[in-house]
Parts: C-alpha cells; structure tokens; sequence
C-alpha cells in the first residue's frame, strides 16, 4: 500500500484548490509550430517581489533538449516585464541559443501576508480565506501521519523482550501491517486533539466565507499564492509537455502571489468539498505509512541480536 494511494479526502482538496485557484489552461497533444510558438533556451525563472525588491531564483528542469516553446503572447508579456524591470530583452535570435530567464513579478509571502492580509476587497478576502482553509486541511493531515509515527515509536520503545515481536509472524506483512495498525488505533489521543483543532479553525473560516460570498460577484480578480515548486506552462489556453516548465527536482516551493481570475463557483466547490469530519476520516486519509514496516523490522533485529 503506497503511502499516497490513502490520501483520499486531501488529495481530492488539494486537486479542487488547484482547479479554482491556479489553473486556467487545459491540456493538449501536439507539437508546438513555429506560427504559434517561440523557442526559448529557458534554463531559470526569477521571482521579483515589487514590495521588498527581492529576487528569487529557482532553476528549471533541462527537458527537451533545454528548449521551452512560448505562445507569441507569453513572449509579449515577457518583453513588457522586462521593461519593468529595466533589463533588455534579448534579440529573436538569441531566444534558442542563449540561457533565458523567465521574470515573474509577485508578491514573496511576507509582503503578500502584510499587503494582502487584512485586505477588506470581498474577492481577495476570500481568497485569502480559502488559502488558509487549504493550509489547514493539508495540515491537520500532515500532523496526523507524524503522530501516528510516533504512536508506532511509542509502541516500539515500550518494547524490551524480541519474544514481545517474534511471536507474531512477522514475515507475513498483512500480519505486520493488522499488528501495527492496531498500535496505531490504539493510541490516538494527539490525532484527536489536531482534529479538534481544526475543527476550531475552520469554524471563524467557513462562517466567514458564507458571508462574504453572498456578497460576491459572479467572478473577481485577486491575489493568489502559486507555488515556486509548480511546473508552469508558458502558453496561455493550452498547455502540453512543450511548453511546461518544470522547477528543478531540488527547488524549494515558496509561495508568490499573483492577480488571478477567480470563479465563484469554483470557490464554492472548494469550500463545499468534503472535509476530514471524523478521527476515523483523518487516520484513513493520513493512511498507513510503509516506513512503519522498517521501523519494526528494524527493532525486532536489534532485540534479536
Ligand atoms: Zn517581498
């Protein structure tokens, strides 16, 4: 059982936040031409924050052959960030042949959370709101798998006699996998009091999002966080492996905001989409973990020794 084949409930919320949130392009099968797409030699993309001026680097992934395709519009926007950065856009020649850095103007997360935080516009409000409620539910998962690790550890250290492990057929792994589950059932007082503290902050998010949402407008244009960790694609409408530009395998993901569309129905199919409701939800959706397997393992070898 693969660590993220459990993760139903957040999964899902993670995959509906993307899609009222970030994404604005569908995919497509086909070669980029030359009519429609610009070859770039793309091998960064810089964030500059308008705020503080701070820039951030990330490298990006060496696909096909180092070359990007830009649609002919992306390459205009580009021309026009240039200038408000006052660097010069390099010659049409230069494109494929030269490294290229994409430049991204947006908010970094400290300026965003000064700037945008106590905004009282109703469309960024909300998506300030849905922003947390999604850290929220990705948090209260992540809180989970750790302290059902250290229910596992718990169980483990308590153990003193290989007897007290050997006598369980260990080799079979479903045997291991109903044993370790049931130490982990056993012990879930702090994956109650995570769940109880969601529950708390929630409550003031959702009642707040009612609100505000009866005020709202069809669609708004908003501040959202995108991850510097995301592949992004370099066409707008359409996206396929050409144009997708993916951040290195190493790069740390920090948030930056942009001006986005946002559709109100979107927004509500977030907020109505199931949530973790019960601690039997959460230890489901937090699911087993296969380093539980080693960490026994680990520990009948060491009292068998
Ligand atoms: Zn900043």
């Amino acid at each position: 059982m693969a660590d993220n084949v459990m993760r139903k409930i957040t999964d899902n919320l993670l995959k509906v936040y993307n899609y009222a949130f970030l994404e604005d392009t569908t995919y497509g099968f086909y070669k980029p031409n030359e009519a429609m797409y610009v070859g770039v030699r793309m091998t960064a993309k810089q964030y500059n924050c308008p705020k503080c001026g701070r820039a951030f680097t990330v490298d990006i992934r060496n696909d096909n052959d180092g070359i990007l395709y830009f649609s002919k519009e992306r390459i205009g926007e580009q021309k026009q960030v240039y200038e408000r950065l006052g660097l010069d856009f390099p010659a049409d020649w230069e494109l494929m042949e030269k490294p290229y850095t994409y430049q991204l103007i947006g908010y970094c997360a400290d300026c965003a959370r000064r700037e945008l935080g106590d905004s009282e516009d109703v469309g960024q409000r909300i998506n300030n709101l849905c922003h947390e409620l999604y850290l929220q539910d990705m948090l209260v998962s992540d809180k989970a798998r750790q302290y059902m690790t250290d229910a596992v550890q718990h169980w483990l250290d308590g153990i003193h006699e290989a007897e007290e492990l050997t006598r369980f057929d260990l080799a079979n792994p479903e045997v291991l996998q109903e044993l370790i589950w049931i130490m982990v059932l056993s012990d879930t007082e702090a994956c109650e009091q995570a769940l109880q503290d969601y529950r708390d902050a929630l409550q003031p998010v959702l009642y707040e999002l009612g609100t505000l949402l009866e005020k709202a407008t069809p669609a708004w244009k908003a501040y959202t966080a995108r991850s510097s960790s995301l592949p992004e694609s370099m066409s707008d409408g359409e996206y396929h492996e050409y144009t997708l530009a993916f951040p290195a395998d190493d790069t740390v993901g920090q948030d930056f905001y942009f001006k986005k569309s946002v559709e109100k129905a979107r927004a509500e199919m977030f907020i109505r989409q199931p949530r973790i409701n019960s601690i039997q939800d959460l230890l489901a959706d937090a699911g087993f973990q296969e380093k539980w397997l080693d960490m026994v393992m680990d520990k009948a070898n060491e009292l068998t020794r």
